[in-house]
């Protein structure tokens, strides 16, 4: 940074999108890596204790700050990036607003000892609640180091919204993931409370992708479009992918941004090639003329506004969708359902159309199916019993005879249901007697490769992962170990069950709901699927289970388990009066 710090304008502070840039610690560690990164440095540390709330300390080995500029450093809108108006509209560092420093400064106890390449010494400036109380010769190599110790510690109401350490160290981490994606030629390490998180050697794009995804990062694909808006990146094969779509960054001028039609861009290349509600992971760059590029719309500048947005769509879902061709991985066979359905749906009825007249014909669907007609009574699984197998039918449907009418199973859905409902109720057999919920040991522990912040989502739900069964610790950098899971969850390959449920974990919610969802999951995973043969005494074990369990007619996704056909809806579909 050769330009020196001045005192924004009036009038450029104003311009410049107001609002909390500091909500949560992540949010600091974004800052002052950013501001690491815009002095130029190639390798930061970044080390969290009690998940940043107690100690925040980054390091790096960029310009410095000269010792005559730390105080303005630290002060509200001072920043050596930007000096006029005019300025904003082609920003090409990440900070520009000058006051990170100051926010972080005015919520914590703040140290900057920082050396200029040029300097004898380094120098030290302490902060408390804002105000300088220490500056004063100190002993570092060249570069700054930031420490912000108690953070929010004099701002008990926005203390108060934080969501607890492992959330925090998790969204921390996250924030060092997404830099370490954005910069990847930079080496970033971040410690949370000694253990080492993420490691990116500073090697390039795939070496900051292994350091992100783990041991995921083998499934990914170059994409590489240059052009005017040059789209680079490494996005996920079709044949692996997620439930969410928070494994998919997307970088717009070396800027982690949160814009949703990038992502859509993204996900229409892969249309067609992944199951429904999966997404694509991985890292997606998009470069292009800073002056196309509006950085000054979020206060925590996680948006941007694209100038010519649809330009830029086009772009980056025709480069994601060449990188997908090139990469031949499976199209051919993955296209073939999408196909099928446009031809289905012009020559002749498909599925849906079948679907309706059997509802219009009265058909006994659950109460909870959607968009069907409104239903007069709730029906339960156990009206059903006994259930009769008769046949498997088409792509694996079950055809079962009921007192009540034909039935027609979905036997994932259905097995999915019994499993979910036994999950639970182990669960709190177990809860309620204050030991373990049954698990079944693997014979091999499982060692699965994940986010960083997997690692971190993991810690903060053992609470509902171990009251289901699971035994999941953390081992090494990116990697989880298995030792058991539920036994209801014997089937499921245990590795990709647990590199879902990391996935998918949110923190969010108390412990009933958060065990539901992972409960939800695992019997997902676990259940047979649609297409599988099940032999005449598979058939008959499963609705024999399935009567059994209580509740109604919807799996945990709130699809229908089974549709009745009964003798009032049959007459009516034929056309036949009521008896
Ligand atoms: P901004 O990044 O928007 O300019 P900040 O409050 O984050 O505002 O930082 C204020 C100024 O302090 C920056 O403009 C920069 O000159 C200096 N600075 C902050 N952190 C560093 C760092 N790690 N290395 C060098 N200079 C820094
Ligand atoms: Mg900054």
């Amino acid at each position: 940074m050769s330009a020196p710090i001045r005192l924004l304008p009036p009038q450029v502070a104003d311009a410049i999108a107001a609002g909390e840039v500091v909500e949560r610690p992540a949010a600091a560690v974004k800052e002052l890596c950013e501001n690491a990164l815009d002095a130029g440095a190639t390798r930061i540390d970044v080390d969290l204790e009690g998940g940043g709330l107690v100690r925040i300390v980054v390091a790096d080995d960029g310009a410095g700050i000269p010792s005559d500029q730390l105080e303005l450093a630290v002060a509200r809108h001072a920043t050596s990036k930007l000096g006029s108006v005019d300025d904003l509209a082609h920003v090409t560092s990440l900070g520009f607003r000058g006051e990170a420093l100051a926010s972080i400064a005015a919520v914590s106890d703040l140290r900057v000892v920082s050396r200029t390449g040029g300097a004898e010494t380094a120098w030290l400036l302490r902060c408390r609640a804002g105000e300088v109380i220490e500056h004063r010769p100190a002993a570092r190599a060249p570069g700054t180091t930031v420490e912000a110790c108690d953070l929010f510690h004099n701002t008990p109401a926005r203390l108060a919204f934080l969501r607890g350490e492992r959330s925090e160290a998790a969204a921390a981490v996250r924030a060092v993931s997404d830099l370490a994606l954005s910069h990847p030629e930079v080496g970033f390490t971040c410690r949370s409370d000694d253990r080492l998180a993420l490691r990116s050697i500073g090697g390039g794009l795939i070496d900051a992708a292994a350091a992100v995804f783990g041991r995921d990062a083998s499934e990914l694909v170059v994409v590489d479009a240059p052009g005017e808006v040059e789209v680079t990146g490494l996005i996920s094969e079709p044949r692996a992918h997620r439930g969410t779509r928070s494994g998919l960054v997307i970088v717009v001028n070396r800027r982690r941004v949160h814009n949703r039609a990038l992502v859509a861009a993204v996900e229409e290349a892969y249309s067609g090639l992944l199951p429904a509600g999966r997404h694509p992971f991985g890292v997606v760059q998009v470069t292009l003329d800073a002056a196309l590029v509006d950085v000054n719309v979020h206060p925590t500048k996680r948006e941007v506004r694209l100038r010519e947005e649809g330009r830029v769509f086009g772009a980056v879902q025709r480069a994601c969708w060449t990188a997908l061709q090139e990469a031949r991985l499976g199209v051919a066979g993955a296209r073939l359902p999408q196909l099928d359905g446009v031809a289905g749906s012009a020559a002749a009825p498909g599925p849906g159309a079948a679907e309706l007249e059997l509802r219009d014909a009265g058909a006994w669907v659950p109460a909870d199916a959607g968009d069907g007609p409104p239903q007069q009574q709730e029906h339960r699984l156990a009206d059903l019993a006994p259930l009769r197998p008769l046949a498997q039918a088409a792509d694996g449907w079950l055809v079962a005879e009921s007192p009540r009418g034909l039935v027609l199973v979905d036997p994932h859905a259905a097995h999915e249901k019994i499993l979910y409902t036994e999950l639970l109720a182990e669960a709190e057999a177990a809860a309620g007697a204050g030991g373990p919920a049954a698990a079944q040991l693997l014979l091999v522990d499982t060692v699965v490769g994940v986010d960083a912040a997997a690692v971190e989502r993991m810690s903060e739900n053992l609470d509902a992962l171990a009251g289901l069964g699971f035994q999941l610790e953390p081992f090494g950098p990116g990697m989880v170990r298995c030792r058991a899971v539920p036994v209801a969850a014997g089937s499921a390959d245990p590795e990709r069950l647990v590199r879902d449920l990391l996935d998918t974990l949110q923190a969010a919610g108390d412990l009933a709901t958060r065990r539901r969802r992972l409960a939800a999951l695992t019997a997902c995973h676990a259940a047979v699927r649609l297409g599988d043969r099940l032999d005449s005494r598979e058939q008959a074990r499963l609705l024999e289970r399935l009567v059994v369990t209580p509740g109604g007619l919807t799996c945990p996704h709130g699809r229908p388990t089974v549709v009745v056909l009964d003798d009032r809806s049959l007459r009516r579909a034929f056309g036949r009066p009521a008896a």
